[in-house]
């Protein structure tokens, strides 16, 4: 069931027509295709990896469709192949799935069906519709023709049933070496669908296995074990992504022949996005070769990734459901997701003052050893988020691109003779600097006039710029941690004959600031809080900060650069 609490998001959803999913579903609903059955799907991972912001499109059309029709969802490992899963990535998936908002009906394994499928598989055999072959994986590819040749039969493609079971049997017993046999589907080793020319169904590997131990030596294929394991579930509607089109007729042919639950495979296309890479592979090969300090480096597509970096479920929803369904493959702007992202802080990131890089303020004429408290609202888009008391003093700290001794023509921020309103105190006005041996202002001397607290001068005197501040007596030092995309190319495979993908990594990818100074306040904030630092972006806290080592990651910059994508298209 999904949590979909956001009403906004709701309305948003339901405005989507772009999904043709839905459309079947609600045929096949109307139709009563499945009697009285309720809708059922699952989201099938397997746990060789952690998910990414391309699975959560799939959990979004698995989990979101099922619940729009009263259905159910399972999750489901689709752990076939030992040598690459592990109980860690079957942890985080699951910890991803409810992150994202959605609980699954009934947990299952595809390793809890491996009785059933070895038992299919016999009935297969003295159904005459599978056989053990001999050849070698190399003669197996061989025999296999091209897309304009027919393959050739194996010479052990007309074995009798009696062997055929003696040799499984004995394949399953443990009694051959990886690699020396496997079970075949007898289907056509001419048809114009590679698919389907005698697919394997098992192959020998004497690997542990993270669920099943050491219990079998054989294992079945993905085409093979899928299909069985959604009728089993009595899965109605199974959505997988584009690639498995031509995997469609052998999925129905298994079905077919062992007569059971007809479950269907409806193909969507992938999520690809610019500038990011969607692939568990390449991901591993990221983490494995330090490229990234983990998993959840806040750079990775990853969920745990965009987690750390600041993203919320609720965005990532908003996004999946905008971006829909289709029938062909195509690519989706970043910017659109970082969009939504931002629309959705916008609304309940809490407002703070963080100063990135410091430059001093000294307000001359302001008392010394004093401090007052400014009023500040915490949410301008959220009255109820209350308010809070925001320390002023004489020294202050503002953005160093705040101020110019030499101001540029149209640039109405501090510089000397000028006054701006500090936001939510006073009028300053720049007076003098002070420079050190490089020549370098490091200070900057204003005067203040007392009669405009509060940010209004009495006289109506009108300033051209607001910048924000932060007391220095009372600011919290801090690390800031600005990213920017991990590949530098919107299509980061985009690369020259030989080329190596990484050469396309951004080499500015992670800017460390290790002096912000932020405003008090900050000192309770909690990995889960969203902050906008005002006039800088979106924050929040990461999870490597101690007690007096704050660290905040940047989840954005405030700047929607998708607005203006869509604006420019629309004009
Ligand atoms: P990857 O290509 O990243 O290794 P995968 O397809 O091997 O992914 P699975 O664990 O098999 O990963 O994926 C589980 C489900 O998520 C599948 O149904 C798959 O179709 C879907 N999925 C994977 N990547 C994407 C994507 N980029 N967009 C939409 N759905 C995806
Ligand atoms: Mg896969």
């Amino acid at each position: 069931m999904a949590a979909m609490t956001d009403s906004k998001m709701e309305s948003t959803e339901s405005r989507t027509p772009n999904n043709f999913l839905r459309e079947i579903i609600a045929e096949d609903v109307r139709t009563r295709k499945y009697g009285d059955a309720v809708i059922q799907t699952r989201f099938p991972p397997e746990p060789n990896g952690y998910l990414h912001i391309g699975h959560a499109k799939a959990i979004c059309i698995d989990f979101g469709l099922a619940d729009e029709f009263g259905g159910k969802t399972n999750l489901r490992f689709d752990d076939t192949n030992p040598e690459k899963e592990e109980q860690e990535y079957v942890d985080s998936i699951q910890a991803d799935v409810r992150w994202l908002g959605f609980e699954w009906e009934r947990l299952c394994y595809a390793s809890d069906y491996f009785p059933q499928l070895y038992e299919w598989a016999l009935k297969l055999i003295r159904d005459g519709k599978a056989y053990v072959d001999d050849l070698t994986a190399d003669e197996i590819r061989e025999h296999r023709g091209t897309l304009t040749e027919p393959g050739k039969n194996s010479p052990y493609r007309d074995r009798s049933i009696d062997e055929n079971l003696d040799l499984f049997t004995r394949m399953k017993a443990g009694e051959f070496p990886d690699g020396t046999r496997v079970l075949r589907a007898k289907i056509d080793m001419a048809s114009p669908n590679m698919n389907l020319r005698d697919p394997v169904m098992y192959r020998i590997l004497h690997a542990t296995h993270h669920r099943t131990g050491d219990e079998w030596c054989i294992y079945p294929m993905y085409d093979y074990a899928h299909g069985q394991s959604d009728s089993i579930e009595r899965v109605t509607h199974s959505m997988c992504t584009l690639e498995f089109t031509d995997h469609q007729p052998l999925y129905r042919w298994y079905i077919e022949q062992l007569g059971i639950f007809p479950s269907q495979q409806i193909e969507f296309d992938r999520l690809n996005l610019t500038y990011t890479l969607l692939s568990k592979r390449k991901l591993l090969q990221l983490v494995r070769e330090q490229r990234v300090s983990g998993w959840d480096d806040p750079r990775m597509p990853t969920l745990c990734g965009i987690r750390r970096r600041g993203f919320t479920p609720e965005a990532i929803r908003t996004f999946c459901a905008a971006v829909g369904a289709s029938r062909t493959n195509g690519s989706t702007d970043i910017e659109m997701l970082e969009h939504f992202q931002r629309d959705d802080l916008n609304h309940r990131a809490r407002r703070a003052m963080a100063v990135l890089h410091p430059l001093k303020v000294v307000i001359d004429n302001y008392p010394e050893g004093h401090t007052e408290y400014c009023e500040v609202q915490n949410n301008p888009e959220d009255p109820s988020a209350g308010t809070r008391q925001v320390p002023f003093s004489r020294e202050i700290w503002i953005e160093q691109d705040d101020f110019r001794e030499v101001p540029p023509p149209k640039y109405y921020r501090l510089s000397p003779g000028k006054e701006v309103r500090l936001r939510n105190a006073y009028f300053i006005t720049a007076q003098s600097v002070v420079k050190d041996s490089g020549g370098n202002v490091v200070e900057v001397h204003c005067t203040y006039d007392p009669a405009s607290r509060g940010g209004q001068s009495p006289d109506g005197r009108k300033v051209k710029s607001t910048i924000h501040w932060v007391s220095c007596a009372h600011a919290l030092s801090a690390e800031i941690r600005i990213y920017q995309h991990l590949f530098s190319k919107p299509d980061p495979g985009d690369l020259p004959e030989g080329g190596d993908l990484f050469d396309n990594l951004n080499p500015h990818s992670l800017e460390v600031l290790s002096d912000a100074k932020l405003e008090p306040s900050l000192a309770s904030a909690k990995v889960e809080g969203r902050y906008q630092f005002e006039r800088v972006g979106y924050f929040c806290l990461d999870p490597d900060s101690k007690e007096g080592a704050l660290v905040f990651n940047r989840t954005l910059a405030l700047k929607d650069a998708w607005a203006k994508i869509e604006k420019k298209a629309g004009a």
